[in-house]
């Protein structure tokens, strides 16, 4: 069952609680974390927390609560659903305060949902999923996983108007990522992804997929490309947590080679399944 979880207390998913002088709603005042359980186990979730902390620690959020604090948290949430394979959502805020921009001295808000994973079809993985180039017009720190996503949610529902999935962003000239995942082209047996940086959230699964990678002796680089270099490759596909690995075989239109998953992102999503079957099982 989905549950909700609010300052120290597990409620109902669906119960209004938030007070309206609350940061998080007024000014997108905080950092969040999506982590997918899979076999009742968060995966990844070390990793997870310490982006989660590392987003704190770039807004300046004081956050009282340890690391395995926030882990037994996410544990314990898990194990009240009840539920084996869910996505875990979790954002800390800086809490409830009367409106004025300055930094409130009040202790941060922790709320978090669990609700059953989204699951995607196996034919649309082996079909992929279709794309739009976008302009990126998010702010200069994307490394940070703030709750501020309005060029997020405008870019991923122009996709979506257009009958598109994924907004690739672009800025002067280079892929960055994507509305809501890491982008990757492959091209001659080899992956291209954009470097980390300021500019694009550093990516848990892209982590996960960069030592799938290394481990089957596939060449990953890290290095910027072009819309155009994209439209020539032989696969294009994305990453994220409730995504996984994702093809996409079709960019504004254009058929990416036969226009369906290609060798090396199926190779990859096999070993990501098969790893989550070794490291979930441990
Ligand atoms: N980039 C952006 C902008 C995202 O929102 C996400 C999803 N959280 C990702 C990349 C992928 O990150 P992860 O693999 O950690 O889910």
């Amino acid at each position: 069952m989905s549950i909700g979880y609010v300052n120290g207390e597990f409620i109902p998913v669906d119960k209004p609680v938030i007070p309206i002088d609350e940061r998080g709603h007024q000014f997108g005042d905080g950092v969040y974390e999506v982590i997918r359980v899979y076999h009742g186990k968060p995966f990844m979730l070390e990793e997870h927390v310490q982006r989660l902390f590392k987003s704190a620690i770039a807004i300046k959020l004081n956050v009282e609560q340890s690391h395995e604090d926030i882990q037994q948290l996410i544990d314990e949430s898990i194990e009240k659903s009840g539920l084996a394979d869910c996505d875990v959502y979790i954002q800390i805020t800086r809490g409830i305060s009367p409106r004025q921009h300055l930094f409130p001295d009040a202790p941060v808000s922790i709320t978090l949902t669990v609700k059953p994973m989204r699951v995607t079809e196996e034919a649309i993985r082996e079909n992929g999923k279709t794309a739009i180039f976008h302009e990126d017009e998010r702010w200069a720190n994307c490394y940070i996983k703030s709750l501020n996503l309005l060029p997020n949610i405008l870019a991923k529902q122009n996709a979506q108007d257009v009958g598109g999935y994924e907004a690739i962003l672009v800025k002067d000239g280079f892929v960055t990522e994507g509305s809501s995942s890491n982008v990757y082209m492959v091209r001659d047996q080899t992956i291209y992804t954009t470097p980390l940086s300021k500019q694009i959230l550093p990516g848990i699964t892209r982590m996960a997929v960069k030592n799938i990678a290394d481990m089957l002796e596939i060449p990953f680089i890290e290095k910027k490309f072009t819309p155009d270099e994209l439209l020539q490759a032989d696969e294009v596909f994305i990453t994220s947590t409730t995504n996984e690995v994702m093809p996409i075989a079709y960019v504004d239109g254009n058929k990416i080679n036969d226009g369906a998953s290609g060798e090396i992102t199926r190779l990859l999503y096999r070993k990501f399944f098969e790893l989550i079957e070794i490291v979930q099982h441990t």
